[in-house]
């Protein structure tokens, strides 16, 4: 029987569900972008976003999905035939390294199994090998959304100043930013790229790049042609919260709105908020007797969790089996992973309860597709929750 009746449950690592308050934000009605009220509106926005990234320095918003923000991040601060050095930790990270190549980039690729972070140690090996201090940029995913493992960046700052490098650091947060605790000025991050269709609850259609000074000042000498991407064009304008083109004023209403949301909940319980129903998933998944795909616990990603299959069983049918039965989406394993794992997101408006019901989809849908797993995943998950732990107690006093 198919059963599309209620709400889809949108459960990918992103896009992740617009909360009904951003929905409503979005539809509200397109101003004069040179007008006196978007200007207001520009400024809370940006404000808003250096809070977000926890910078001082600017951020700056692009029309774009993420991989535009990557392309600003290159065309800004590097120039062709630089040495650059970039760490295998999966899809998002090698489609990076692609495009750092098509920028003309020599890229170093310290290669990755897929099921580990970028290691502070290797990096700082290769820096220290680096004598003449060629390489220009450290370049990493925070989050690999086509994993579910998170890199450990502050400590990556540290083997960068360990080794006395003076290598920018740019990160991808493009799945983390207002999920996963992220920290762009202390942790001395020169250029942080982001997107809206994550842990900010938005649409897809925004791109971000948090700027430190040394990025900045590496922009004024590199010889990267760009134009629409071009920083300085932006920064003129953005001092009074203007864009140098026609802005993407609706989804700059979403962003308000959601930084709102974020700041309202606090960053700290948005953060833990996630580890918790991260930690959850992982009880439910170690139940079903499956095995998770990040091999580190240090690294076990707050946004998502990938699954794999048993040998012998399809992730791919069974998510379109869990699609046509219970009408929920679920993560397709990338590339080298497809058909091997599947991932549940657990971000953005994600709370206790939505969790338990994509654990219920998820465990209905391995018996259904006869994917051999133990029962009690979700009861694990409710009691990793803590939620049937204080139900008990409550019924026996
Ligand atoms: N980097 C990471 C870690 C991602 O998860 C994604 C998309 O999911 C991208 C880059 C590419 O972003 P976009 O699809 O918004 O261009």
């Amino acid at each position: 029987m198919t059963t599309q009746q209620g709400r889809h449950f949108l459960q990918i690592p992103g896009p992740s569900p617009v909360p009904e308050r951003i929905l409503r934000a979005l539809s509200m009605q397109v101003i004069d972008h040179r007008g006196p009220e978007f200007g207001a509106l520009g400024r809370e926005v940006l404000a808003g976003c250096q809070t977000i990234f926890k910078t001082s320095g600017p951020v700056v918003i692009y029309p774009s999905s993420g991989t535009g923000a990557w392309e600003a991040a290159i065309v800004n601060t590097l120039s062709p035939g630089d040495k650059v050095l970039m760490v295998e930790t999966g899809h998002f990270a090698t489609l990076w390294r692609k495009m750092a190549g098509r920028w003309g980039l020599d890229v170093d690729f310290l290669a990755g199994d897929w099921r580990h972070g970028a290691d502070p140690a290797a990096i700082e090996a290769k820096l220290a090998e680096d004598k003449p201090k060629s390489i220009k940029a450290v370049m990493v995913v925070h989050n690999e959304t086509s994993t579910g493992v998170i890199s450990r960046i502050a400590e990556i700052r540290k083997a960068i100043d360990k080794a006395n490098h003076p290598a920018l650091l740019m990160v991808d947060t493009i799945s983390s930013l207002g999920s996963a605790d992220y920290r762009h000025e202390e942790w001395g991050v020169d250029v942080t790229v982001s997107c809206s269709q994550k842990g900010l609850m938005l649409p897809p259609g925004l791109g971000f790049t948090a700027i430190s000074d040394k990025a900045l000042a590496a922009s004024k000498t590199n010889k990267m042609p760009r134009s629409y991407w071009d920083w300085e064009e932006m920064l003129k304008p953005n001092a009074n919260g203007f864009f140098p083109y026609t802005p993407a004023t609706n989804l700059l209403y979403g962003l308000r709105e959601a930084i709102k949301i974020l700041l309202e909940e606090g960053l700290d319980t948005v953060f833990a908020r996630h580890q918790h129903l991260a930690a959850a998933t992982r009880a439910a998944v170690r139940a079903w007797g499956l095995e998770i795909l990040c091999l580190e616990p240090a690294e076990y990603s707050p946004v998502l969790t990938a699954i794999l299959m048993p040998q012998g069983h399809d992730a791919d049918q069974f998510r379109a089996l869990v699609l046509e039965k219970y009408n929920m989406s679920l993560g397709a394993g990338l590339t080298n992973l497809a058909g091997k794992v599947f991932r549940i997101g657990h971000l953005g408006e994600c709370n206790e309860l939505t969790l338990i019901g994509t654990l219920g989809g998820v465990e209905m849908g391995l018996a259904a597709a006869g994917v051999p797993h133990k029962a009690g995943g979700v009861l694990a998950a409710m009691q990793a929750l803590g939620d049937l732990n204080t139900a008990v107690s409550q019924l026996a006093a």
